[in-house]
């Protein structure tokens, strides 16, 4: 299986120099020449063991086949439980069992689980892993790159732009991660670390790798549990389920896709989008225009210009032929907590700010006489965002015990203001 740029400018590669390099090096993003068609059935899989089926195809031929197993099992070992919502064919995919309780959990681990197998033994210097992140991305990277030989983590956050416990999550790993906390937005972040990734001198001092959502590495695993949610589903009622994807930068939702054009039993897919609107606008017909980003109350979904876009069009030979893939909502705020409000009532669960945004949209399709089976994704525990949820709901959310231990541990972080010399003057000291 080879991997090209969606920008044309690269020859073929294998799967384990992508996923070394991250972006492509004409700036383009990795994408598979074609895609494997799998006819899987539910057998009781575990979902590790789901997982390693759908993964296969891509490391075939691959030194890291041998690892595959392994790497799912440390990657996918704790549960993405579909549960049923109150009124029939509701579901809650949920996501956040992983000790960040977020859904990025999943492929940080297994993307860490590749780069250690990949590393080369006899490399003097540690690998720095760079990652700008609204919240989520950060926690779930330091966890899985935690006390991992021959990695550090500098973790780049927009200072007072991410929940308090977010905060905390972020800055209390210590030994080989170490969190900065940006005096700019997440849009800061996401640049400084593009220019040290691009900065060759840089580079030569301090080896640097990515882990952002772009990675193949990320992309991949995250058909997994879609996969084993509709193998599952479609072994009790036989039918493919539908998906509500609570969407920022497009990396989960394109997972779905391509869980479903790999031969899955996917139905529908739905973009759930907050006020950063650019994609309920193109698929709503109007042309794709990225745009300065709006802070909101799912702020892991603050995103003005979705990297994996660039994927998703790669794959389609029109905007036509895209937007019948298909459809997008936006959600504002004052909707967001309305929705986490009425939950418990309406769905029988409490939902984080992001999740409450596919739960309207569930809500939404439902009002307009859809009778098939959804499945909403939950991509945070409510925990991570109680001082937004508990006011709504009106008691406290106890966290999930991986985030209380989190939260037990003293946290640390260091300021930086915004620019690249900053930064590589702080990696160069670190
Ligand atoms: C990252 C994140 C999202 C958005 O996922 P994308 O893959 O960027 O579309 C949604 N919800 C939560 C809680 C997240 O952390």
């Amino acid at each position: 299986m080879k991997f090209v740029s969606t920008r044309g400018g690269v020859a073929p590669t294998s799967l384990d120099v992508a996923l070394a390099a991250g972006l492509a090096p004409d700036g383009g993003l990795y994408v598979p020449e074609r895609v494997p068609q799998l006819a899987l059935q539910h057998a009781g899989a575990t979902l590790a063991e789901t997982a390693s089926q759908v993964l296969a195809p891509w490391f075939a031929e691959l030194e890291l086949q041998s690892s595959l197993t392994e790497l799912c099992n440390d990657a996918f070992d704790f549960p993405a439980p579909l549960r049923p919502l109150s009124a029939p064919g509701d579901h809650l995919l949920e996501l956040f069992h992983g000790p960040t309780a977020a859904f990025k959990d999943y492929a940080a681990r297994f993307l860490a689980g590749c780069l250690s197998r990949l590393r080369d033994p006899a490399a003097s210097m540690p690998t720095t892993i760079l990652v700008a992140t609204s919240g989520d991305t950060g926690a779930a990277v330091g966890a899985a790159f935690h006390r991992r030989d021959g990695f550090k983590v500098a973790i780049l956050y927009p200072d007072g732009r991410v929940s308090p416990r977010q905060a905390h999550g972020l800055g209390c790993f210590g030994d080989n991660v170490h969190a900065y906390r940006v005096d700019g937005s997440f849009d800061d972040c996401q640049r400084m670390v593009k220019q040290a990734l691009a900065d060759a001198n840089l580079r030569a001092h301090v080896p640097l790798g990515s882990a952002n959502s772009i990675s193949l590495g990320r992309l991949l695993p995250q058909t997994a549990y879609y996969a084993h949610a509709a193998l599952e589903f479609r072994a009790r009622h036989d039918a493919p389920l539908n998906f509500i994807v609570p969407t920022g930068n497009l990396g989960n939702a394109l997972a779905c896709w391509l869980a479903k054009r790999m031969g899955l039993p996917i139905g529908e897919i739905v973009l759930a989008s907050n006020a950063n609107d650019v994609l309920p606008r193109y698929f709503n017909g109007d042309e794709y225009a990225p745009r300065a980003t709006i802070a909101t109350l799912a702020n892991a979904m603050d995103v003005g210009a979705p990297s994996n876009f660039e994927r998703l069009r790669w794959w389609h030979r029109s905007d036509a032929e895209l937007r019948a893939a298909m459809r997008a909502f936006s959600v504002d705020d004052a909707t967001i907590r309305d929705t986490i409000r009425h939950a418990p009532d309406r769905h029988g669960v409490v939902p984080c700010p992001h999740t409450a945004i596919g739960l309207h949209v569930l809500e939404q399709l439902r009002a307009n006489g859809d009778s098939r089976p959804w499945a909403a994704v939950a991509t945070a525990h409510p925990a991570k965002f109680e001082t937004i949820v508990e006011p709504l709901v009106g008691h406290t959310v106890e966290p999930p015990p991986s985030l209380a231990a989190a939260l037990a541990r003293p946290a640390t972080t260091t300021p930086l203001e915004a620019g690249s010399e900053v930064l590589r003057y702080a990696l160069l000291q670190e």
